[in-house]
């Protein structure tokens, strides 16, 4: 494993475990194959684990994990504060006080304000004083490190980080992201002043692995490399020295053995001009068929009106990307034959989920394009009579 500093020394695994994608067993996280997974990691020297309170389940698990193996000294816990739950200074302690009680520790190595994405959001929070209480947890060694993670455009990073005197921050970054959200600009922005990027996303929830085009595959394959679309991902993030941590939701033994072989090799500065243009072509190749940019992220969820929108999207760029029939088979399996209804036709317009898409995406036209194409009428008659089948008991599941 290779290490780098953060801004008090210390020597943070480049590869950091995200811990939100554990496998699940009977709807709950499989604490044993978590565990084997976390512990092939920190064998392997990462020392980096990545939870949040809304990660359902991650801290408890973890908290688990750690005391099983008694690695908790050993390694370190990020967390994050739910701020879009917090209206009050007491909300501050009642969150924080039970993510600890959920770790089982005393003190958190890096707390990040979950998820701003405009300095209103920032604003706020001081207006709950959140400044004195961070003063006073970093002084009790409750807090060791302050920080956030960030969804929203690069003027708005740019305007947070020079707010406050950060010890850290997370970005989504990403060959494909190179210059949406926080970017380059706001990486090396960061790195400026000496604070350590991690980095969220790098696969850009799977798609730059799962969803590449065979065109895109292709000019990996052409390259001579003999590198895996991860790898081709993780080395262009390595490559990058202002990038400190990445992040990857390993759920197998497999790929964390996959990821640490990289981040054990990749170095700053070893990307060729080769290596970028292949990449460049890539994306091309990716834009020229995605209808979306989602990626999956979900802040935009829970729709009032239960549409679901990340789903909606994968399948609408499956379409594309892959093909119209297995787009439109995946959307009948995922979407169009929940218990629950979830389809587009239900949306009312309310334009909630345009405030939260940290990709700006003018949700409500894209789902309506989506919907059209993913559900013409052989495949809506289709979809409803299975439906009326799968769930004749009962009245209220009939398709919108
Ligand atoms: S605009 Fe439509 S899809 Fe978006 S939150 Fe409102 S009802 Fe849901
Ligand atoms: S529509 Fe936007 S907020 Fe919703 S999942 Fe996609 S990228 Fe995330």
């Amino acid at each position: 494993m290779q290490y780098r500093k953060d801004k008090n020394g210390n020597e943070l695994s480049v590869l950091g475990f995200g811990c939100m994608r554990f496998q699940k067993k009977n709807g709950k996280i499989d604490i044993d194959e978590a565990e084997k997974d976390i512990m092939e990691a920190f064998n392997a020297g990462v020392n980096y684990f990545d939870t949040a309170y809304v990660y359902s389940g991650s801290e408890v698990t973890i908290g688990e994990i750690f005391e099983r193996n008694n690695i908790r000294d050993k390694i370190n816990i990020a967390t994050k504060l739910p701020q879009y739950l917090v209206s009050n200074r007491a909300a501050l302690d009642k969150y924080f006080n039970e993510e600890l009680s959920r770790l089982r520790t005393d003190h958190v190595d890096y707390y990040l304000m979950h998820h701003l994405t405009d300095v209103a959001m920032w604003e706020k929070l001081k207006n709950v004083g959140v400044i004195q209480w961070i003063a006073e947890k970093k002084k009790s060694g409750a807090i060791r490190n302050i920080g956030f993670s960030y969804h929203g455009n690069t003027d708005g990073f740019l305007k947070i980080l020079n707010d406050y005197d950060w010890d850290i921050c997370q970005i989504q970054y990403n060959y494909f992201d190179e210059h949406s959200q926080a970017g380059v600009r706001g990486l090396k922005a960061a790195a400026e002043k000496g604070i350590p990027v991690v980095i969220m996303e790098p696969l850009r929830g799977g798609k730059l692995v799962n969803m590449l085009p065979a065109s895109a595959k292709k000019v990996m394959a052409n390259s001579g490399r003999g590198w895996s679309p991860a790898e081709w991902s993780f080395r262009w993030l390595y490559d990058q020295p202002e990038v400190t941590v990445v992040l990857s939701g390993m759920n197998t033994v497999e790929m964390v053995q996959e990821n640490c072989r990289t981040a054990s090799s990749a170095l700053a500065g070893q990307f060729t001009e080769k290596d970028k243009a292949v990449l460049a072509e890539v994306t091309e190749k990716i834009k020229e068929q995605e209808k979306v940019g989602c990626t999956g992220c979900r802040y935009c969820m829970p729709c009032p009106k239960g549409v679901d929108i990340p789903g909606t999207f994968r399948c609408y760029n499956a379409m594309y990307i892959e093909s119209k029939s297995e787009g439109r088979f995946q959307y009948a399996q995922t979407v169009g034959l929940t218990k629950e209804p979830a389809f587009v036709t239900q949306c009312i317009g309310c334009g909630k989920c345009e405030k939260h898409c940290p990709q700006e995406i003018p949700i409500r036209k894209k789902l309506k394009e989506a919907d059209k194409a993913l559900r013409p009428l052989p495949y809506k008659i289709g979809i409803n009579l299975v439906r009326k089948f799968m769930f004749r008991k009962s009245k209220t599941n009939n398709t919108p």
